[in-house]
């Protein structure tokens, strides 16, 4: 049986399943990728815009279909999906009209020659390994400036995601793309490895947990192929003061449940002031228990089922291990009783250094909330764990707000909002959260070969 299906976490039936990679076919996908590089490095700048704005649109037109698909193979409600299918487009389009200018070759001092230029050219065929939170999302943002840079694309995505998968294929070549340009497989690791050890690719980047990331980036360094690795996150929520606490607490709850909880960036954490913890903790609680859990199909649902059984029961582990160390459980810290992959809402606190929880990521919808005496403390909490890809401070005073956000360990830092992403803003993490950048003109420079062109008449 392959293990690429479409298990409706919602049901936890398996609908479809869908023949993986043959070992026989790794080296002539590599090969096809150099071939599809080849033509599409000469094909004109602007035809390749074409291309993603042409993509853009039928994202747009296919918006059902496609938000649909989601749905059922990992779960997300209709709004969301129907959101990250148009944050898809977005990216698509941002690219197709910022994408030429970024190319635009660059006049240096000539510096004792004629003329000296940088140009920004295509490095080949890249591997894209990819998660199945944002089934959409997590792939445009790789694969959208890449394309329009000249690269070409070997895209494996979550084995849970084949249907999603498939339909990014068809609508690239549909948009345009020629069909050895972006080759969509059903690999395993080991078969992932041998595409990064093949001598014609020149790169890969990962979304996932750090364990896959650890694995990509060593056969990637054993091949002395460029990484870009976009891995796990426990973000802080600092508050500092509120005007309105129950504007705060809805806004965490959202932030905190959305996708129920599986976003890398979600505020996993929060970090609230002594004379604010009582207050917080009791409209977080309220807001929990006050979330519709149910079909995802459903437009009154606000959070569906995890993305999986085993993602559910992972969860509910830790959840549980927590609990047995001591922690105090406010709500949920249960799996539903009903088919498929659903847990309540989970809210808790007492969290200690010693407990597994205070460094793990929990990849579901559990709220921890600390509490701390003072800003030196909201600070050192924050930035005592491996991660380091966001964090929010949420004050009326923005001066105070910014100089604390100046003091966190993580690639983004908001003020008053959190987990903002939008096609033009960089996205990326520090510390064990990975490295390099994903999105806006970051997103186009990763794997470009930035190339020196000087001409002496002597
Ligand atoms: P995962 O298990 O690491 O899977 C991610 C992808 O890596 C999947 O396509 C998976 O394939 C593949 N994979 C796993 N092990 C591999 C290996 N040894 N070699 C090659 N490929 C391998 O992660 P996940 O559970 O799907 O996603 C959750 C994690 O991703 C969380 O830690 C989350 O924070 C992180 N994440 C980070 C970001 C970010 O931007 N920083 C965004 C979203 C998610 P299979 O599905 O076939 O196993």
């Amino acid at each position: 049986m392959s293990t690429y299906v479409t298990a409706n976490p919602t049901t936890g039936v398996t609908e479809r399943e869908f023949p993986g990679l043959s070992d026989d076919d790794v080296r002539a996908v590599a090969q096809r990728a150099d071939a599809g590089f080849r033509q599409w490095r000469d094909t004109p700048v602007p035809k390749r815009a074409e291309v993603l704005a042409r993509t853009a649109e039928i994202y747009e037109k296919r918006a059902d279909e496609l938000s649909a698909a989601i749905t059922t193979e990992m779960g997300k409600p209709k709004a969301q999906a129907d959101g990250e299918v148009q944050l898809a487009a977005d990216i698509y389009r941002w690219y197709a009209e910022h994408g030429p200018d970024l190319l635009e070759t660059e006049t240096l001092d000539p510096q004792g020659a004629d003329e000296s230029i940088v140009q920004r050219r295509p490095v080949g065929p890249l591997v894209g390994v990819m998660p199945w939170n944002y089934p959409y999302y997590q792939v445009v943002r790789f694969v959208a400036p890449n394309l329009m840079v000249g690269n070409s694309i070997i895209l494996k995505h979550a084995s849970i995601c084949a249907a999603s998968a498939q339909l990014m294929a068809e609508i690239l070549h549909e948009a345009g793309a020629p069909d050895d340009v972006y080759i969509n497989v059903f690999a395993s690791s080991s078969q992932v490895a041998d595409l990064i050890a093949d001598p014609v690719v020149q790169g890969v980047s990962l979304t996932g947990s750090e364990k896959a990331g650890a694995s990509v980036a060593q056969t990637a360094a054993e091949h002395l192929k460029k990484s870009v690795l976009e891995l796990g996150g426990s973000d802080p929520f600092i508050l500092l003061d509120t005007a309105d606490m129950a504007r705060t607490t809805t806004i965490a709850a959202q932030a905190r449940l959305s996708n129920a909880g599986q976003a890398c960036n979600s505020p996993k954490r929060f970090i609230v002031l002594d004379e604010l913890y009582e207050e917080f903790v009791e409209g977080l609680v309220g807001q929990f228990e006050a979330v519709t859990v149910g079909d995802p199909a459903d437009p009154d649902t606000d959070m569906g089922p995890l993305s999986s059984i085993s993602a559910r029961d992972g969860v509910a582990e830790q959840v549980d291990t927590a609990v047995k160390q001591g922690a105090t459980l406010h709500t949920g810290g249960k799996k539903l009783d009903r088919d498929g992959a659903f847990y309540a809402p989970t809210v808790l606190t007492g969290i200690t250094s010693e407990m597994d929880a205070y460094a793990e990521e929990i990849f579901g919808p559990v709220g921890m909330v600390y509490r701390v005496s003072s800003i030196d403390e909201a600070v050192e909490l924050a930035n005592d764990v491996g991660f380091g890809l966001s964090g929010s401070v949420w004050s009326t005073d923005l001066g105070k707000a910014q100089q604390v956000a100046d003091r966190l360990e993580v690639g983004m830092a908001y003020i008053n909002e959190h987990g903002t992403t939008l096609p033009g803003l960089p996205f990326g993490g520090v510390k064990r959260s990975g490295y390099g950048r994903e999105l806006g003109r970051w997103g186009m420079g990763e794997f470009v070969n930035t190339r020196l062109r000087r001409t002496s008449s002597k």
